[in-house]
């Protein structure tokens, strides 16, 4: 049994309380590591030496911190095989795509890096006789708490961008998916980066994660994960008036107008949906049909998902593993519950697998649930699993439109069209911070993600997420008398 600890101010340490608590692997259900159990002390202790470490780290050349970023890109790359067995054992990830996964999240980094160097400033000719200008500043001590859904990839959205223009980070990783933070952890210490610049705090949300967004040293609070966590964060964060940037959850929109290519629809659909067990924020949370061809869709989105091989993420077939935990599978089958009873019809799966392997671990198959109607349950709100949420058929852009915009979060959608216009008309209109007409989701760093309404605050990725990690500051020199 493998014994964990965190990584405060340059050292590996134990929980000040010296507890500790137990980490399973979801497709077998067997306890596999102990993980300190963090806390306020271990917290302040982080955050001090974040503090201490915000004054050297900022003031380098933009350019020294941008090679430092180019070679922690370098060394996830390398260390991608063992990042995939990581995210295979404590999450359940397929193998098929595990190792994949984690070496995408080197492109942050060479990211951050290469636009770290050019974020130029701005001068303003408001008078001839003053200059103005404006310059971009890293924010200081940012805590980044993050989800167990993508645990690496979830950490270096944040990490890179606040990492490389100068900010110090205290990172709370997800106390179901840990064990990602403490090898970036492992990875970090051997560069040259100045004692406490990064930490890792494992622990309970509800204890580590609110020491960070009440600290009183924790200038900026980087968030992942539900909306309901998010609110809860903002009222903490308020009494110290942190920044936040804030990437919540989704009940994405797929509308299929009449005129969509059923065949392509369908098979990029069925990777959305399936794509780490459905517990991805941009996965479809809400299918709306055109009438003209719901039958043909549905009948060759059955066939498919079918085909769909759940199971043994150790296998090499295997599409879809387990669901991270059984709170999580428990949650999902809830909602499955919930659907039938308020009427919606169970179309496929739905019932726990009993055969080995899948007589272990947290496993939910793919479901298709149909004639959903607005108001149900499993219509508001984010299942985060491997349920297809048909709902009941349309025949008019407008009013659809209006029924896709019905729901308080606003993060992804898609459009399914042959006339670009329509499909753009839609974008238009759709209340939602990405909008795809006829192609699957997907991008580099290169790309805003962040949601509308309830889906979150602010910007990942992107120049605009770059900023997000910046205070701007106003200059002003007086010209005429000197
Ligand atoms: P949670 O909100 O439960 O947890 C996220 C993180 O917050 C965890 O580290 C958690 O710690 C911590 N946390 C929990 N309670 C508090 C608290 N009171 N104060 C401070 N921190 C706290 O989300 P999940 O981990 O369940 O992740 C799934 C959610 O994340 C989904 O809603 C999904 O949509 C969203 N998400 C959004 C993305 C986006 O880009 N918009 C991307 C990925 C996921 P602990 O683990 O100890 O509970």
């Amino acid at each position: 049994m493998s014994q964990y600890k965190m990584w405060i101010g340059g050292k590996w340490v134990d929980a000040d309380s010296g507890k500790t608590y137990p980490v399973y692997n979801p497709a077998t259900e067997l306890e596999f590591a102990q993980m300190p159990l963090g806390g306020k002390s271990d917290v302040d202790k982080a955050v001090i030496a974040a503090r201490k470490a915000f004054p050297v780290w900022s003031k380098k050349p933009q350019a020294e911190r941008s090679q430092i970023a180019m070679k922690i890109a370098a060394l996830i790359r390398e260390n991608a095989g063992e990042f995939g067995r990581i995210d295979t054992l404590d999450h359940g990830t397929p193998t098929k795509t595990a190792a994949f996964m984690a070496a995408t999240q080197a492109d942050r980094f060479e990211w951050a890096a290469y636009n770290g160097r050019s974020l130029m400033g701005h001068t303003i000719p408001s008078s001839p006789d003053e200059l103005v200008y404006l310059q971009r500043e890293p924010i200081g001590v940012i805590a980044l708490i993050t989800p167990w859904n993508f645990p690496l990839a979830m950490i270096c959205h944040k990490l890179a961008a606040a990492l490389t223009l100068g900010n110090t980070c205290v990172i709370k990783p997800p106390s179901i998916d840990s064990l990602a933070a403490i090898k970036l952890g492992e990875l970090l210490e051997k560069l040259d980066l100045p004692v406490g610049t990064v930490n890792v705090v494992t622990g309970p949300g509800g204890t580590a994660g609110e020491a960070l967004a009440t600290h009183r040293g924790v200038d900026m609070v980087a968030f992942t994960g539900s909306s309901e966590t998010g609110k809860r964060i903002m009222a903490l964060a308020s009494q110290t008036v942190k920044r936040l940037q804030l990437e919540l959850g989704g009940k994405n929109i797929a509308i299929i107008l009449d005129d969509a290519d059923v065949d392509l629809t369908v098979g990029a659909m069925i990777g959305e949906q399936c794509f780490n067990s459905g517990q991805t924020c941009g996965a479809p949370g809400r299918f709306y049909i055109h009438e003209k061809i719901y039958d043909e869709f549905l009948e060759k989105f059955t066939v498919s998902l079918k085909k769909i091989v759940t199971g043994d993420p150790n296998d090499k077939n295997t599409d879809m593993g387990p669901l991270v935990s059984a709170e999580q599978r428990n949650k999902v089958e809830g909602y499955i519950k919930s659907g039938i009873d308020e009427g919606a019809k169970l179309v496929l799966g739905g019932k726990r697998p009993r055969a080995s392997p899948m007589n272990k671990g947290y496993y939910v198959v793919p479901t298709i649930i149909t004639n959903i109607t607005q108001t149900m349950k499993i219509a508001r709100e984010e299942i985060f699993g491997p349920v297809v949420c048909i709902m009941e058929k349309f025949n008019s852009d407008e009013k659809v439109i209006g029924m896709a915009n019905d729901n308080v979060y606003g993060l992804n959608s898609w459009v399914w069209t042959r006339d670009i216009a329509r499909g753009m008309r839609f974008a238009n209109e759709i209340q939602a911070g990405t909008v795809q007409i006829g192609k699957i989701h997907g991008g580099g760093p290169e790309l805003p993600w962040g949601g509308y309404k309830e889906s979150g605050v602010g910007k990942e990725g992107s120049l605009y997420g770059l900023y997000e990690y910046t205070n701007l500051k106003r200059i002003q020199v007086d010209l005429t008398r000197h």
